[in-house]
């Protein structure tokens, strides 16, 4: 159980992907998902120069303990980098503990608390007709919960939107909202905060009116609020009955949810961009948030937020994974092995990847009537057809960012 080679592929079969994989002395292998938005090499170069020389030799059946080397003896702590890349070999080592012991990983957790995981897609639209279309298409696919994000008017190109102007020029396909332009600089796009918050109440109301109380709906509101806007805008969506309003202020400032949770009594998620438990003491602790956002690959992987949810649950917080499409399908697979096994599970988000990508990742995880489950293969049961990721060399992408009317650049 040494281990005996670690490589970092780079592939870009519909969008970049970076993935460890580590192979034993006995010749078992193990994949841990290491993609960072818009950031990727730098998590290349972190695994690649820092930490594959540590891991070879490395008894592979230590998750803890290598989990807890690659974090102390760094130094410099935590960031996204540093915890994608511990994520990555987390999950490997998972991957392989789980093929050694012929059991998929949510058995080693624990085992199943439910028979499936409840997902969410993204809905959007450029007016509400656009976005009524997209309910159904979801609907359609088998989706129970949708997330609602609409244009905005005057605005000409906002976050969420899968048929914004810019995307469609550069990519000339609509599968889903998938924000990082490949080639190029960042796409500026534009944002004016009040004009959101008299839009956005006026399009859960039209969404209710077409679609009646019973489905589930989400919003992200990407950081872009002040505390007193957020509180504003979750006080004016409670006739809605939201599942959830999303990164309603910039998650750095953790005191901010206390002036928003003394307003309304919209659920709250947040924590995308957190990487560690320390990130979640003081909104879990006072009982800020209802919903943990972090995604496995960007908060060190399956032994660390597992932490994270398990101090969640102390206090009937649940977990909300992050599962945009950048979140490879390792990564997704060890969401849905955690999700099943743990007690506090709320739901997780789920955008469908491109054929490509399904292509270059095999998974053995199952879509089926609005429910997600990770599949019985031991481990994580995704396997990398490194021929096939060798045919999409990595291309750089950008996330856009924003600019407010007069110039300034706002939370993206
Ligand atoms: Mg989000």
């Amino acid at each position: 159980m040494r281990i005996d080679k670690a490589e970092v592929i780079v592939t870009s079969p519909d969008r970049n992907f970076v993935t460890l994989k580590l192979t034993t002395a006995d010749g078992l292998t193990g994949l841990g998902d290491a993609t960072l938005n818009g950031r990727e090499m730098a998590v290349v170069a972190y695994l690649s120069e820092h930490v594959v020389p540590l891991l070879l030799g490395r008894d592979a059946r230590r998750i803890e303990d290598t989990w807890q080397f690659l974090y102390r003896s760094a130094y410099w702590r935590r960031g996204p980098v540093t915890m994608a890349a511990i994520a990555a070999v987390d999950m490997a080592l998972w991957d392989i503990k789980g093929k050694a012991a012929g059991m998929p990983v949510y058995e080693l957790l624990g085992g199943a608390s439910r028979n499936g995981l409840l997902a969410y897609g993204h809905a959007s639209g450029r007016d509400n007709e656009e976005l009524f279309d997209s309910v159904r298409e979801h609907q359609a696919q088998g989706y129970r919960a949708i997330r609602i994000q609409s244009a905005v008017p005057g605005l000409k190109s906002i976050y969420g939107i899968a048929s914004n102007a810019t995307y469609e020029e550069n990519s000339g396909v609509r599968y889903d909202h998938e924000p990082a332009q490949r080639g190029g600089l960042p796409n500026e796009e534009d944002w004016d905060t009040r004009s959101y918050l008299r839009h956005i109440p006026t399009v859960f109301e039209a969404v209710r009116n077409e679609f009646g109380p019973e489905v589930p709906l989400l919003h992200d509101g990407h950081h872009r609020m002040t505390p007193i806007q957020a509180a504003q805008l979750g006080k004016s969506l409670e006739p809605y009955d939201l599942f959830w309003l999303e990164d309603c202020t910039p998650a750095e400032n953790q005191e901010a949810l206390r002036l928003v949770r003394q307003h309304t009594t919209t659920p709250l998620a947040i924590g995308e961009i957190f990487n560690t438990v320390w990130d979640y003491q003081q909104i879990v602790r006072e009982q800020l948030i209802d919903y943990v956002r972090s995604a496995v690959t960007h908060t060190g992987g399956i032994t660390h937020l597992k932490k994270v949810l398990d101090y969640a649950s102390q206090y009937q917080i649940k977990s909300g994974m992050h599962g945009p499409t950048d979140i490879s399908p390792v990564g997704m697979a060890a969401a849905m092995h955690l999700g099943l096994s743990i007690h506090n599970f709320g739901i997780q988000e789920y955008m469908k990847h491109g054929e490509k990508t399904d292509a270059v990742f095999e998974q053995s995880y199952t879509w089926n009537d609005g429910f997600l489950h990770p599949g019985d293969k031991p481990g994580l049961g995704v396997e990398l057809d490194v021929d096939e990721a060798g045919n999409y060399p990595y291309i750089r992408a950008y996330l856009p960012y924003n600019r407010l009317a007069d110039g300034t650049v706002h939370d993206w």
